[in-house]
């Protein structure tokens, strides 16, 4: 049967960086001529899942991977503020119960900071040590 009347309406989102379109979501809606002389109206609603695979609205696109994520999963550095996919983001629970996101190159310097401080913690303890060793022989 061919429909009397199709409809087809998209609901698109601009990418940032490229410019091109992304479909988010789709509606089709034929109208066609029924048996007894009614018109009939079919519609279907087609939704697309960004690349996290959620249906939530866009969030951003990653710098790293370039992919499209969610408001969920797209987040940023909080050191450096690039913007970030949840794969490309390693998340740090904070004592204060806080969850903060680092890309890999802030992470790995806060790790470095980390052992840099360590380091200087255990030279400086040895050198009290050894003052403190002088000040019994006094
Ligand atoms: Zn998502
Ligand atoms: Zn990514
Ligand atoms: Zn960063």
């Amino acid at each position: 049967m061919r429909p009397l009347r199709r409809k087809r309406q998209y609901e698109v989102t601009q990418d940032p960086v490229s410019g091109q379109e992304r479909v988010l979501e789709s509606n089709d809606e034929d109208h066609l001529l029924g048996d007894e002389g009614s018109v009939d109206s079919l519609s279907k609603h087609n939704r697309y899942p960004s690349d996290c695979g959620c249906f939530k609205p866009v969030g951003g696109r990653c710098v790293q991977c370039g992919q499209l994520s969610c408001v969920d999963c797209f987040g940023h550095c909080n050191s450096c503020g690039k913007p970030l996919c949840l794969e490309c983001s390693i998340s740090i629970d904070l004592p204060n119960k806080q969850r903060i996101r680092l890309c890999e190159r802030c992470y790995s310097k806060s790790k470095r900071r980390e052992r840099l401080a360590k380091a200087t913690r255990f030279l400086l303890s040895a050198f009290f040590e050894v003052e403190g060793a002088h000040d019994g022989t006094k």
